[in-house]
């Protein structure tokens, strides 16, 4: 009898230790107590697609090869980028360099950059700098070798040689340091809203093949960077969810994955199609 109740003791003690261990690690690290809270909000947050019936929409068959002679915008905002999925050999990215500021990346992301880091500037009185941006094959074989695979892409599956992803930081955070700043925790909770995504989030490395990186960002345009960080999935997770061939609808946007040498595009006031690197083609449209 004294025995058990002397077991039981030793067992509330010593969960009494590591609950008080566990508040004073989060009170005095501010970058596992947003880690924490983000990972709550799995719980209650969610951005959920519902189908629309094709012939409930107004749809204009258009080739590939008129896609913006009949006004649509084409760019490269939706490749998917992976080991299965590398990129083509002839693969060219659209590179143009980001307000004479020397960091040269994907010309569809420029202008939800410089919200994106105008917001930084606005919420927090942080500067948002870009570290790495667009890197030529050659410049990620020499990553390769020197990080190894764990942290770098071989060339050909590295999103950074699209200039789609940027490795962000602010002035004294970098790397995983950035979410101790209040402009990474800024950027880790609301890229979402300006068209990007935590590429590679925590706990996700069976999917993405990438450990937990909240430096590095991706463009992939509004409304699909609101749902992927909504609905608290990955990249690939959340082109899988779009079916071949069908319509969806989110917040004014109807999107569509499609496949084929012409493309039904609803109409709208901006029309979006991007490739997504294996075989079809994303549409984005605004009503
Ligand atoms: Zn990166």
């Amino acid at each position: 009898m004294f025995k058990r109740k002397k077991l039981f003791c030793r067992a509330a003690l010593i969960l009494l230790l590591l609950v008080v261990a566990a508040a004073v690690v989060l009170a005095l690290r501010s970058d596992l107590r947003f880690i924490v809270k983000q990972q709550l909000s799995r719980l209650t947050e969610s951005a959920k697609l519902s189908e629309v019936r094709e012939d409930s929409l107004d749809l204009e068959s258009i080739d590939i090869s008129d896609l913006e002679q009949r006004g649509c915008i084409v760019n490269q905002s939706l490749m998917i980028v992976n080991t299965d999925n590398p990129l083509p050999g002839n693969f060219s990215a659209e590179i143009y360099e980001y307000k004479d500021s020397g960091a040269e990346f994907n010309r569809c992301a420029h202008k939800s950059f410089e919200s994106l880091s105008q917001a930084v500037k606005d919420e927090t009185g942080e500067n948002l700098y870009i570290m790495s941006s667009y890197r030529t094959a050659e410049e990620q074989d020499d990553i390769l070798s020197e990080k190894g695979s764990d942290t770098a892409m071989a060339a050909g599956s590295s999103e950074h040689q699209t200039g789609l992803a940027l490795d962000v930081y602010t002035d004294g955070y970098a790397g995983m340091g950035f979410l101790k700043s209040a402009a990474g925790q800024f950027v880790n909770s609301n890229c979402g809203e300006y068209g990007f995504i935590i590429r590679y989030p925590l706990f996700e490395k069976s999917v993405t093949q990438i450990d937990y990186e909240p430096w590095h960002i991706r463009y992939v345009g509004l409304p699909h960077s609101e749902i992927i960080s909504l609905e608290h999935e990955t990249l690939e997770e959340y082109i899988e969810s779009l079916e071949i061939g069908k319509f969806y609808e989110y917040d004014g946007y109807i999107i569509s994955r499609q496949q084929g040498e012409s493309l039904k595009i609803p109409q709208g006031s901006e029309k979006i199609v991007s490739m997504d690197n294996c075989g079809g083609w994303i549409i984005t449209v605004k009503e």
